[in-house]
């Protein structure tokens, strides 16, 4: 699990992060859904050991993000992340850009790592493209050989940031649908996202960020249905509307 205690944060002067705490357990998908620069990338960045915080604590699985002796390459082998955008080595093919981590950080042999990655791009729908070089993808299929990438290291742990924000409306579905399916077979998943309808689907919990705070938390029934606070309801009057 994924406990985020007491946490603060702060680039320079500006304190970005003023206190969060949240637990995403095994098998939940916690989506954080918020305003632009209410702290939503840097929580993630501070969970996958990218930032140093301030104060509070991160620990993953009991494991101390931010302890010395924590040994965070190890550590980020359990979380796989993907971002709105990432780019592929053009040079290599889909299935060799999948087959780098798992031969590189894993250590596996090309043989194993290849069954590896064309079981991933399987997984993602993208068996016909093994060959192709990502610039023939489509976006929404850059985002799921993104994720295949990710899902080729067998981590614990998912981090999405937007990982449709940059697409055409009419390639979000898949994205989508792919980490809907990802949701179902169990993955862990701690979700950046505008996609509201998305995030009433398959949140387990529903955390709204505010300023560098977690300023309500729930169900989607609670938070979509019943926003307890003013900023929540106006806050998805905007991004529904
Ligand atoms: P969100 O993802 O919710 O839009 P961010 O976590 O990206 O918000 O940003 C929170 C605040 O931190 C913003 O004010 C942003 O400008 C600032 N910030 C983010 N990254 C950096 C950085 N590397 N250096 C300085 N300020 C940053
Ligand atoms: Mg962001």
């Amino acid at each position: 699990m994924i406990e985020i205690s007491k946490v603060r944060k702060s680039f320079g002067e500006l304190e970005v992060l003023k206190g969060i705490d949240l637990i995403v357990n095994k098998g939940e998908v916690v989506t954080m859904i918020g305003g632009s620069g209410s702290g939503k990338s840097t929580t993630l960045m501070c969970v996958n050991g990218l930032e140093p915080i301030q104060s509070g604590s991160i620990r993953i699985d009991g494991t101390e993000v931010h302890a010395k002796s924590t040994d965070l390459n190890k550590l980020r082998r359990k979380i796989g992340i993907v971002f709105q955008q990432w780019n592929a080595f053009p040079h290599l093919t889909v299935l060799e850009n999948v087959m780098l981590a798992p031969r590189k950080v894993l250590g596996k042999s090309k043989q194993e790592a290849e069954a590896i990655a064309v079981e991933q791009l399987k997984h993602v729908g993208l068996s016909d493209k093994l060959k192709v070089y990502p610039s023939r993808l489509s976006g929404g299929q850059q985002q799921r050989m993104a994720i295949a990438r990710a899902l080729a290291m067998s981590p614990d742990y998912m981090l999405f940031d937007e990982v449709t924000s940059a697409l055409d409306p009419q390639l979000v579905g898949e994205v989508l649908d792919t980490m809907r399916m990802l949701s179902k077979e169990g993955m862990t998943m701690l979700v950046v996202t505008h996609e509201m309808r998305f995030a009433r689907e398959v949140s387990d919990r529903v955390a709204f960020f505010r300023e560098g705070l977690i300023h309500e938390i729930g169900t989607p029934d609670e938070i979509f249905g019943n926003p307890q606070r003013s900023e929540t309801a106006a806050f998805l009057k905007s991004a529904t509307s």
